[in-house]
């Protein structure tokens, strides 16, 4: 997708407006318009960039710092126990808009799972093959 018609490039650099959290020279922070929890954020780069593996060193260094400061200000906030960060990499994964995005999502004592997966089983020597294929990828 070119970046002229990414709806995540206009809200970030605010030709399209949004409920901001916070904005810097680098991000904008927003809220989700289908929240899946009251306060459910978005960590926007200002610059278009796919998913995690596009990700700059410097960028990438600046996102997480920017996640605690925004999830500890929700805790403030919102009175939320804990929170999510969740981010989808790829149309398998779940990613709908490919522009860069992290979600933080605030979880209230008692309120419904928001992140789960059925735990499976594996063999030592199937998670060792799998590892070592990985490895060799690197
Ligand atoms: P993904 O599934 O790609 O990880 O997440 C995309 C998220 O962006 C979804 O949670 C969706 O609700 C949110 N979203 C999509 N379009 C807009 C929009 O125009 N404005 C805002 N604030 N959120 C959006
Ligand atoms: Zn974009």
């Amino acid at each position: 997708m070119k970046k002229e018609d990414c709806i995540f490039c206009k809200i970030a650099n605010g030709e399209i407006p949004s409920s901001t959290i916070y904005e810097d020279e680098d991000f904008r922070v927003i809220l989700d318009l289908n929240p899946a929890s009251k306060g459910h954020a978005l960590i926007l780069p200002k610059e278009h960039l796919k998913d995690v593996c596009e990700l700059n060193a410097d960028i990438a260094a600046k996102i997480l710092p920017l996640a605690a400061k925004i999830g500890t200000a929700m805790k403030k906030a919102l009175g939320c126990a804990g929170f999510n960060l969740v981010q989808n990499n790829g149309e398998a994964a779940g990613q709908t808009v490919f522009h860069f995005h992290l979600h933080i999502i605030p979880r209230y004592e008692g309120g419904p799972s928001i992140v789960s997966w059925t735990p499976g089983s594996e063999s030592p020597g199937k998670l060792e093959t799998t590892a070592a294929g990985i490895r060799a990828a690197l």
